[in-house]
């Protein structure tokens, strides 16, 4: 393993039971400290199973994982503190406010009140939330829920986030704040690792990017090395068809 390797994949596999077919196959991969990194792929080619693997949410049939030299299923209690998690779904209270919702998270973090109060007024102001504070989930829009479960996962300050397509189905305006504050996670230290469909995206903020196709990854690097691989590719959407086929994939 290389020093600044924060994530290191060894085989990882997982078939899910009742499958034939593994929805993790076999993958090796390194992350290294400060990355935005992308996994790309597909309807149903692995990225959720992946990603849920690397956060401790699913256990893989075979292979190692280690996370900032911790041993993925044995130091857990330990990754824990130092991964935040944004998963596709809302994972907030919906008949709480804002603040009460924060108020939970941080406390199963073990942030001290005080401490935990500046961070909450912080975040809700860094993601344009600081008025809707004492308001139920239930009453924000789409992208006000988006920008609080990405506030949720970064409550505790996380060396390392993954985001479970963040930005899927929102409006422009939500996507920006997101993807700004993305930014200056990542400026700070974060090393962030994220799942998404949307090349243009991917190709602004993403320092590397894995395809991933039927479990396994089938290209990985700079997405602008990628793109001068062949001089038919304009543009990331160009790569990823070319790796994945024009068929359709429900
Ligand atoms: P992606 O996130 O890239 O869309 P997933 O990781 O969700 O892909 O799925 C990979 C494969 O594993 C798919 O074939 C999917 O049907 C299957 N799969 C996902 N979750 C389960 C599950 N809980 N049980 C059985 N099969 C699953």
């Amino acid at each position: 393993m290389i020093e600044n390797n924060i994530i290191y994949i060894n085989r990882l596999t997982k078939i899910y039971r009742g499958n034939d077919k593994p929805a993790v196959d076999d993958v090796s991969l390194n992350i290294k400290e400060g990355e935005v990194f992308g996994l790309l792929g597909p309807n149903g080619a692995g990225k959720s199973t992946l990603i849920n693997i690397l956060c401790g949410l699913l256990s893989p049939t075979s292979g190692q994982v280690l996370i900032h030299k911790y041993i993925l299923g044995k130091n857990n209690y330990k990754i824990k503190e130092l991964i935040g998690v944004v998963p596709q779904d809302i994972a907030l209270y919906p008949s709480l406010t804002a603040a009460e919702n924060l108020l939970i998270l941080g406390k199963i973090y073990g942030l001290k009140n005080s401490q935990l109060k500046d961070r909450i007024h912080e975040l809700l102001a860094m993601f344009g939330l600081e008025h809707n504070k004492n308001r139920r989930i239930s009453y924000f829009s789409g992208g006000m829920k988006r920008r609080m479960n990405l506030i949720a996962g970064i409550i505790h300050n996380p060396k390392i986030l993954f985001l479970d397509e963040p930005t899927v189905g929102i409006d422009v305006q939500s996507k920006k704040v997101i993807l700004d504050n993305l930014f200056e996670i990542n400026k700070t230290g974060t090393t962030i690792i994220y799942t998404s469909h949307l090349m243009e995206e991917v190709q602004k903020i993403c320092t590397r990017i894995a395809f991933i196709d039927e479990g396994k990854i089938i290209s990985e690097g700079d997405p602008t090395e990628l793109i001068k691989s062949d001089p038919s590719f304009k543009n990331l959407e160009d790569v990823y068809l070319q790796l994945t086929g024009k068929k359709l994939r429900d």
